[in-house]
């Protein structure tokens, strides 16, 4: 319960502080007169879910329950703001079809489904929750990957270095390029960060991303990540419409 009090507590903490420094830089006159059609949907996905559980620690915790919980903290934090914002999914199970008999068609058929909705969605960002795995126990802490798509490079270097600013200072990694074999984050045209929270295989990582209020933080610093860069997205998604 005190974990839970003090979580909020920090929630709201950062996100106001972070929604004043936002609403500040961007100019209020600007906010006033800018229609809700142009605001920009915030799409959080969980990354893997039903039958795909994703990475697995040593001790057996499973990335796709640790995303789903980090996912719904940034959708109760986004809400909180008022921030338009979907999840891609929002359960462990995934509804596939009885066309889906393997693994790899059920991921295909989910990725699928994932894509169709981030195309769908009209001014659409998307933030990708993950969790990260190395063969040996050392490498930790958060990584940004961001999508080869416009205004998706200078978001993730931005939140790369929030990361650092507000989690962990002893964080140097830079935010890199997603890899080709990540499908879903190649095939969308929005700006969209992918976002390894931790490593599940550093025995100290996986401690704390098991933690309820250290996963609020990763939430609020996400959302507060996002928030930032609000201002620079929206004018990227204006000049994509012509
Ligand atoms: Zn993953």
């Amino acid at each position: 319960m005190k974990n839970r009090v003090t979580a909020i507590c920090l929630a709201v903490f950062f996100a106001v502080l972070l929604a004043a420094a936002a609403v500040r830089s961007r100019g209020s006159r600007a906010v006033m007169t800018r229609s809700r059609d142009a605001e920009l949907t915030l799409i959080i996905d969980a990354g893997h879910g039903g039958a795909d559980g994703g990475a697995v620690s040593p001790g057996g915790t499973v990335e796709s329950e640790v995303n789903l919980a980090i996912a719904k903290k940034a959708e109760a934090v986004a809400a909180f703001l008022g921030i338009r914002a979907v999840m891609t999914r929002s359960s462990s199970d995934i509804a596939y079809s009885a066309k889906a008999t393997t693994l790899r068609k059920m991921k295909a058929e989910d990725q699928k489904a994932r894509l169709a909705l981030i195309t769908s969605t009209p001014n659409a960002v998307m933030l990708s929750v993950h969790q990260n795995t190395f063969p040996s126990p050392g490498p930790y802490g958060v990584q940004v990957l961001y999508a080869p798509t416009e205004g998706s490079e200078e978001w993730g270097k931005n939140m790369q270095l929030l990361f650092a600013n507000a989690l962990d200072v002893n964080n140097r990694r830079a935010a890199v390029l997603i890899p080709d074999s990540i499908l879903l984050m190649n095939h969308i045209d929005c700006p969209a960060l992918l976002v390894e929270c931790g490593f599940l295989s550093n025995a100290n990582d996986e401690k704390k991303l098991l933690d309820d209020a250290y996963r609020t933080k990763l939430a609020v610093i996400l959302v507060a990540g996002f928030l930032r860069e609000a201002p620079g997205l929206r004018a990227v998604r204006e000049a994509q419409k012509g």
